[in-house]
């Protein structure tokens, strides 16, 4: 460790020096250049980690991008002070995607970077060292920053000097050579922070002492060990799992030592076994990931001959088209598709990935994948440890995994030999990014990943995002629409409630229709199970006062405090605020409080009213915080211990039940009159979507929707499947707009403290965007949905920007004006953001 360079002023030796290009995991648009150290040089090479110090108070984890011997013509590069890996971890496929990503999406490679590769690879910005204010001084080189008590405590540790001596030396030189000393120190002390994160997990084995591995050697022992009965039966124990005498090697894997200890049997004799050299204690490298290795996996393919069918065009598609969507209705068996060219791929040694949203992500699943992939599949889940995630990394990089099931970030995963990759519900919302930047949608930039590496991608959904269907439709992809479920069971049929005419009627109880009441009776009767969905949480969105017509709204944001009656408070879904329910009106004390609308906790609520002999569970985000809850009501549910399932979208994605005959969407309309282009479109996916989950083994199963707007052409469609006809109607109106997929959006987003500034600031960017884009094409600023979010005030901009128009140049127009506005004063607290076609 003591080839750390702190020196920056060391003369230089005779020979070339060596510079790398290093990228790092900030917001900045360029790479720094960094001195190498002559001892480090041979660990150089491009895609390795590096430890350099950065500003004066920093030391941060960097990756090499360039290797060269030209020093940087402007500054005087610093040292590196340490290369951290022995083979690439950002192979150059992955820079290629970075330098994608960040251009189109008007981010930086650093942020990119930053969110690509595991936090756990990364030294942490916490870990940082600061120094006490007196140490801050500019003519010591090598002020870093950090963590007062950290260097105190060095101070103490070290026996050297009191923290009132070394503030009274704070002006003689000597404080500064001991500063550089303890920092040198903390350098090395954080480096060592960071391959410890980096570590592989071990576990104590043990093996039998070679010399027993005969068969003679080895009865004798037995015999010897006949007065000791508990070494003996350790011994047995040994025996009977790892059974040497059949193959002995065997006996290099190994027992883990606390095996014993689980079976009931002696530690301390283990531990005799072990100084009487009979065993062997050593460190095993253990897998943090739940895979039971000694398992073989053997689960075949086999295709419907439709499903065989669809693979077949596909793959003949494939030969003109890299990219491919597959249509086909809930329940066709597209994961079955998807896994059969996945198991080519794997067989003829390259690398597969698949893509899905979070959450339908399930054990289900993961367990189909496991039954025929085995130790080669790697998931990677935002719900896995950070230790979890660099043991994937690694697989991946090193090539001991080479199939990946994960959600939008595995993109940035170091493949090499990627050659195909699989977008499952492809219009999923959750496979854009919002924050931090870059707001990339791992859709698009999956679509990229298998450019960079000449991969074929398949897009599939049983409702593709609109996008899709055009690219499909103008055969910029080639398309496949799979219409048969699989055993040919018919979809589900679905029946549009007219809540209006039932009201009027006197058919409802509260907010359901006495047809879905008693529908739901019947299904409860047969045993059958039924799925309630209301894209809601909470027991009512909002309280008013029906005197003065006060509505309790977050202190913070511009939305109404939704109640939850189990907690008997009311929340703000945006910032966390919560309250006590009022017992009167906060502004004029009328005790005429009224709840209005209702969600999933309500339903819940009425549901064991009506039913109260029957098990019910409620899947929402306030019921599975904790990490295995969701798999736990989904294994209630699939096991038939709970009949009824209220859930909000959760319940939509991707599950398989096979005992499930009825689906009720509550409150259609809530979702269709929404203000955003997407409205339509999303509540048309998420209704189709739900449905699917209703009659998928043998019998059709019903679907009740119920809405105010009877009348709305949405509902024609649904009910009869029409999906082309309404994915026509809507790109007509989006042509008619100016909307995606005919024209591409980018959204300016300015959030400030000060509602004036953030105001003026959304006018002047307006002003400058017209100049040169038109009033036409640029969207008067506007507040958001939702203007105040924390205390902090939104306006955007939206941008059209036609097809044909050269995005690059636009780009740089928009960083014009941006800069521009930058420069003023007044606006220095204002913060601009862009989201490139907004999802
Ligand atoms: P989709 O993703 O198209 O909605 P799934 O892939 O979930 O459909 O398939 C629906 C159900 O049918 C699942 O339970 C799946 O295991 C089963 N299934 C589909 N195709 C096959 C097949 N070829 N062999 C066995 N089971 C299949
Ligand atoms: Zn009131
Ligand atoms: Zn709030």
């Amino acid at each position: 460790m003591s080839q750390l360079s702190l020196q920056s002023n060391t003369p230089e030796p005779l020979k070339e020096t060596l510079f790398v290009q290093v990228l790092l995991p900030l917001p900045l648009p360029k790479t720094f250049t960094y001195r190498v150290p002559d001892k480090q040089a041979e660990k150089v090479q491009h895609g390795v980690r590096v430890i350099v110090p950065f500003g004066k108070k920093k030391i941060i984890t960097g990756v090499i991008k360039e290797i060269t011997n030209q020093a940087p013509a402007d500054y005087e590069a610093r040292y590196l002070f340490e290369v951290l890996d022995d083979y690439p971890m950002i192979m150059p496929q992955q820079f290629k995607l970075f330098e994608w990503i960040a251009s189109y999406y008007m981010a930086t490679e650093g942020e990119t970077f930053n969110v690509g590769i595991p936090s756990g690879l990364k030294l942490s910005s916490e870990s940082k060292l600061q120094l006490h204010p007196q140490f801050n001084r500019d003519d010591s080189p090598y002020i870093f920053s950090n963590l007062e008590d950290i260097v105190i405590n060095l101070l103490k540790k070290e026996g050297l000097l009191s923290y009132q001596q070394i503030a009274e030396l704070a002006s003689t030189k000597e404080i500064s050579l001991l500063i550089k000393e303890l920092l040198r120190k903390q350098v090395i002390l954080l480096i060592e922070q960071v391959k410890e994160k980096y570590k592989p997990k071990t576990e104590k084995y043990v093996k039998l002492n070679k010399s027993y591995l005969q068969k003679d050697k080895l009865e004798q022992l037995m015999e010897l060990l006949e007065k000791k009965p508990r070494q003996l039966d350790i011994l047995l124990k040994y025996l009977q799992q790892v059974p040497v005498f059949q193959d002995a090697e065997l006996n290099e894997n190994g027992f883990a030592k606390a095996q014993f200890a689980n079976s009931g049997l002696s530690d301390s004799s283990v531990n005799t076994l072990i100084k009487n050299d009979i065993l062997e204690v050593f460190d095993k490298e253990i897998s943090r990931l739940d895979i039971d290795s000694n398992h073989q996996y053997t689960a075949d393919i086999n295709l419907t001959d439709f499903q065989e069918e669809a693979k077949s065009s596909l793959e003949e598609q494939f030969a003109k088209h890299d990219v491919n969507l597959l249509q086909g209705v809930t329940g066709s068996g597209k994961t079955e598709i998807y896994l059969s060219f996945i198991k080519e791929v794997i067989d003829s040694g390259s690398q597969a990935l698949f893509l899905l949203p979070e959450i339908a992500i399930t054990t289900q699943m993961i367990q189909r994948v496991r039954k025929i992939f085995g130790k080669q599949v790697g998931v990677y889940h935002s719900k896995f440890s950070d230790a979890e995630r660099v043991e994937i990394y690694r697989g991946v990089a090193e090539g001991s995994i080479n199939f990946i099931i994960g959600v939008r970030s595995s993109i940035f995963l170091p493949f090499n030999n990627l050659s195909f990759i699989v977008v499952d519900e492809e219009h999923e919302q959750s496979y854009k990014q919002f924050d931090p930047a870059p707001r990339y949608h791992a859709r698009d930039a999956a679509i990229v990943l298998g450019k960079i590496h000449q991969a074929k991608v398949l897009l599939g959904s049983a409702t593709p995002s609109l996008e899709s269907y055009f690219n499909a439709k103008n055969n910029k992809y080639g398309y496949y629409e799979l219409t048969q479920r699989y055993k040919e069971v018919k979809l589900p049929h679905i029946e549009i409630i007219n809540m209006k005419k039932e009201k009027a009627k006197k058919q409802t109880n509260g907010d359901y229709s006495h047809s879905l009441i008693e529908q739901l009776k019947v299904e409860v009767e047969k045993k059958k199970q039924a799925i309630i969905f209301q894209n809601r949480r909470g027991y009512a969105p909002y309280i008013q006062c029906e005197t003065c017509g006060w509505i309790a709204e977050c202190e913070n944001c511009s939305v109404s405090l939704t109640y939850h009656m189990h907690q008997h408070q009311l929340k703000c879904h945006y910032c966390g605020f919560r309250q006590k329910s009022p017992a009167v009106c906060l502004n004029c004390e009328s005790s005429n409080l009224q709840m209005k609308g209702f969600g999933t906790e309500k339903i819940e609520d009425d549901l064991h009213l009506m039913f109260p002999e029957v098990k019910i569970q409620r899947m929402d985000k306030d019921t599975t915080r904790k990490k295995y809850s969701y798999q736990q009501i989904i294994e209630a549910f699939e096991n038939n211990e709970t009949q009824l399932l209220v859930g909000t979208q959760m319940v939509s994605k991707g599950l398989d039940f096979k005992n499930v005959s009825l689906v009720a969407i509550v409150d259609a309309d809530r979702m269709m009159f929404y203000p955003d282009f997407r409205a339509h479109e999303r509540a048309f996916q998420m209704m189709l979507q739900v449905s699917g989950r209703a009659g998928r083994d043998k019998e059709q199963g019903q679907v009740f929707v119920q809405t105010y707007q009877h009348d709305n052409p949405l509902f024609y469609y649904l009910k009869n499947y029409d999906i082309k006809g309404f994915y026509e109607k809507q790109l007509e109106e989006r042509y008619q707009f100016a909307y995606p997929p005919f024209y591409r959006l980018i959204k300016v987003i300015l959030k400030s403290k000060e509602a004036v500034q953030t105001q003026k600031s959304a006018q002047l960017m307006y002003n400058g965007l017209t100049q040169i884009f038109g009033t036409k094409r640029v969207l008067a600023p506007h507040e958001p949905v939702i203007a105040k979010i924390k205390n902090i005030f939104h306006q955007e901009i939206w941008i059209k920007l036609e097809k044909g128009h050269p995005l690059d140049q636009a780009k740089q127009k928009i960083s014009e004006v941006t800069n521009k506005l930058k420069e003023d004063k007044q606006f220095n607290k204002v913060r601009i953001y862009f989201d490139v076609d907004p999802a």
